[in-house]
């Protein structure tokens, strides 16, 4: 099988009326229907609604030949997590708590991706409430990985990495709070990119941790990734928490060429949990690298290490606070008899049935976390430590142009490997919660496999709002090794 479609070949087909968007839409139709029985990466289809779509482009393309040439994304088939809000489709965060929950608006992004001319197929299946690692905590089952269906895609955009995966659509879009981008793009073989906070206008996302939440895309290649970043980026009235900063124009930023560029690799952290054929990839990545023109550095992160107690005592706290607006009155679920009851077992009720169990612990830890007592020894630490982390990265970033990890310190694991173990679970996070903590831009892309062919991803950290500089080395080294040509079959 030849290499997938990538979204710049697709609209420049479609630009250039060598093909109707129509028929690419329901191509990608097609292939949802084919392949998703296996996969399960969507929980709603709105084939309708891309179909409209197309239709209009392809009218607005017969009118004027030159009508689509300043979309970017023109007849793009895209697949959109089910934690960002469509108008009129369903929109679940694949909980119970939302399962029939239709939203009036549309986020930010959706308006954004479709005013530049993508097609919207689909809403993906991930973790409830976007908490995890292994889509295992989907109210509606989990997805599977396209490279072996006994396997996770990882979390909590699963569905969306796999989409993307399985080539039922050349991009994806995803939401990160912890690695939830990166780290299912490196357990299946494809792009990820987690922009800077403030880069992407969250207005739409059903949010878990604010401090730590960004939108970013799936892709192909980074080039791609690029091209949907520079649509989705800006400033945003309705988020306030939006920079005011220029487009970023990153397409511009893929020269390349990188001679010259510092590569900082923080080794001390290479000791703990790490597969040795993850080991082997990211290392032979180095190597390829440094045969481009750049200059591998040492940096420390000694802080780095605290990163998953942060994250964990952060992102429940304010997930604690965030899921407390599921109460049985404002968003449709109510346990069934409770209406005539008083409040509080109402309450009750529609919470024990509408959460799941990760989300439940994750709502019980944060409000133990954030309790009167126990405040200062455990959310205020993390506060203060999470600063330190910070400190880290900037003092890293007067040596260094980029960081390089691993994205995920082991290969996709087996569906029900680690379900009762959550802190087994957690410690799967220990290279990409950092970038939340920090703010910073992180990317994955695909950088080898296994010998039992399982992907394996590189993960590139950069400075704040330079998500040139990530995508530039991304864009090289995909260029140099190929991996990202790569299809299961
Ligand atoms: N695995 C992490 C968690 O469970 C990250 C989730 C995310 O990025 N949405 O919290």
């Amino acid at each position: 099988m030849s290499a997938p479609d990538t979204a710049a070949t697709l609209r420049d087909a479609v630009v250039s009326g060598a093909r109707s968007a129509e028929e690419v839409c329901r191509e990608a139709l097609d292939r949802l229907e084919r392949l998703d029985p296996a996969l399960h990466a969507f929980n709603t289809v709105t084939a309708e609604r891309a179909l409209a779509g197309a239709r209009d482009l392809d009218r607005r393309r017969a009118a004027s030949p030159r009508a689509l040439d300043s979309l970017p994304l023109a007849g793009v088939p895209v697949a959109v997590k089910d934690n960002l809000c469509t108008r009129g489709v369903r929109t679940t965060a694949s909980s119970r708590i939302l399962e029939h929950y239709v939203p009036p608006y549309d986020a930010t992004i959706v308006t954004r991706l479709e005013g530049a001319g993508a097609l919207i197929v689909g809403k993906t299946n991930c973790d409830e409430f976007a908490m995890g690692s292994s889509n295992e905590n989907s109210a509606f089952g989990p997805v599977h990985n396209p490279w072996d269906r006994t396997r996770t895609p990882g979390g909590s955009s699963g569905g969306s990495a796999a989409a993307v995966a399985a080539g039922i659509t050349p991009v994806a879009i995803g939401s990160d709070t912890g690695g939830s981008i990166r780290q299912p793009a490196a357990l299946c073989g494809i792009t990820g990119l987690k922009p800077s906070y403030g880069r992407v206008s969250r207005y739409g996302l059903i949010a878990f941790a604010s401090s730590l939440d960004q939108i970013g895309p799936f892709a192909r290649t980074a080039a791609d990734a690029a091209r949907l970043l520079d649509v989705m980026a800006g400033e945003d009235p309705r988020d306030a928490t939006t920079a005011a900063l220029p487009a970023p124009a990153l397409q511009g930023a893929l020269t390349g060429d990188v001679r010259g560029m510092r590569i900082g690799v923080p080794r001390r952290l290479l000791d703990q949990g790490l597969d040795p054929e993850v080991r082997e990839a990211f290392l032979a990545a180095l190597d390829v690298l440094r045969g481009r023109g750049t200059t591998l550095v040492d940096v420390e992160l000694p802080r780095a290490r605290y990163a998953i107690p942060v994250y964990y005592l952060v992102a429940t706290a304010e997930a604690s606070s965030n899921l407390a607006r599921y109460d049985g009155v404002r968003y449709g679920f109510r346990a069934p008899g409770t209406s005539d009851t008083d409040l509080r077992t109402m309450y009750c009720r529609t919470r024990d049935l509408g959460f799941g169990p990760e989300v439940k612990r994750r709502i019980i830890l944060g409000t133990y976390v954030l309790s009167a007592g126990y405040y200062d020894a455990y959310y205020l630490k993390a506060q203060q430590v999470r600063t330190l982390i910070r400190q880290d990265y900037d003092d890293a970033f007067t040596r260094t142009d980029v960081v390089a990890l691993p994205t995920s310190p082991v290969p996709a694991f087996r569906l029900g490997e680690r379900v009762d173990d959550p802190l087994q679970m957690y410690l799967n996070d220990v290279f990409t919660v950092s970038a939340n903590l920090t703010g910073l831009p992180a990317i994955s892309v695909p950088c080898g496999f296994t010998r039992g062919r399982l992907p394996i991803g590189l993960q590139l950290t950069g400075p704040g709002f330079d998500e040139a500089a990530i995508l530039r080395v991304a864009d090289a080294y995909e260029r140099e090794t190929g991996w990202w040509k790569e299809v299961p079959e």
